[in-house]
């Protein structure tokens, strides 16, 4: 049996950031369906191919993909996985067809809440690096040298969909999807909201406590 929690939230309220830190030092394995289609786009596989062209206007992609995506990967882990699932589900039907897999049962679901105006600075202020994927802000966690990693010494990029433009569709697209999402699990006694609105550390001893870690 594998243990599911997932981590609802806007694009740029701090889920991956989080995640991440849960992974290295609390053995969750973190599955980012963003990431996982940005690593199908860079391998040029026909996954990434058809999914890039809906990512970089900032829409979503087709429930069946995701859907089969997920589930495949899920099924790939060992028994007893703890896993934290974060960008889907993104629908209901996804969510509908994430509570149908009897075999990785979703425990809690907790909702990053930020508000919209600091959602568009964080995202607009994104940098990644083209080589490792550290991730910096041009305000708030500005590299060294300009452009440069820190880390590795990669070439800092904005994501294409982190644009302005792009930044405002993909917003309303998650205002549109995202009260399903919470009606679903709040009926199922499953909803935990968070202020996400507060520094990394701070953020991540609230989740430890909602975790029982
Ligand atoms: P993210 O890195 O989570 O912001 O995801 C980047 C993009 O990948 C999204 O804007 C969508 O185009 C696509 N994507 C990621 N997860 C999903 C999902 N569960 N359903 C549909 N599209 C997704």
């Amino acid at each position: 049996m594998t243990a599911v929690t997932v981590l609802l939230g806007a694009p740029g309220s701090g889920k991956g950031t989080q995640a991440k830190r849960l992974a290295q030092h609390h053995s969750f394995v973190h599955l980012s369906t963003g990431d996982m289609l940005r690593t199908a786009i860079k391998a040029g596989t026909t996954l990434g191919n058809e999914a890039k062209v809906f990512m970089d206007r900032g829409e979503l992609v087709s429930d069946a993909t995701m859907i089969g995506l997920i589930s495949e990967t899920v099924c790939s882990l060992p028994q007893k996985s703890k896993v934290l699932l974060d960008g889907f589900p993104r629908t209901l039907p996804q969510a509908e067809a994430l509570s149908k897999t009897a075999s990785s049962p979703v425990g809690k679901v907790i909702f990053f809440q930020v508000p919209e105006k600091e959602l568009i600075r964080r995202l607009t202020g994104r940098r990644v690096c083209s080589k490792c994927g550290a991730s910096f802000h041009l305000i708030s966690l500005p590299p060294k040298k300009d452009g440069i990693c820190d880390s590795c010494g990669g070439a800092l990029l904005q994501r294409p969909d982190d644009s302005e433009g792009v930044v405002q569709k993909r917003l309303a697209i998650f205002v549109a999807q995202n009260s399903q999402l919470l009606d679903f699990y709040r009926k199922q006694a499953k909803l935990v909201e968070i202020d996400a609105n507060q520094p990394v550390e701070e953020l991540q001893a609230s989740l430890l406590k909602i975790l029982s870690l």
